[in-house]
């Protein structure tokens, strides 16, 4: 799985991986990066969307109706 790094109040951030809408409820794709500020996050792991009736997307992935879990 690849890792991607994410930076708290940035664009960056804005991913499924951190959206309150994806099913993901042991965080078990986030992680903070301890004293930076940043996270990082595994991409194309598929889980579902509670904002779409549980479809499957991507942790890489984003919408306009992302809402920000961190
Ligand atoms: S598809 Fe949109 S609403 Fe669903 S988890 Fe991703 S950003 Fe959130």
């Amino acid at each position: 799985m690849s890792k991607f790094y994410a930076k708290e109040g940035q664009m960056s951030m804005r991913k499924c991986a951190f959206c309150v809408n994806y099913y993901d409820p042991t965080n078990s794709v986030i992680a903070p990066r301890l004293g930076t500020g940043a996270w990082e996050y595994e991409a194309n792991v598929r889980k579902p969307c509670r904002a779409k009736a549980n479809q499957g997307v991507l942790s890489n992935s984003t919408c306009s109706k992302f809402v920000c879990k961190i």
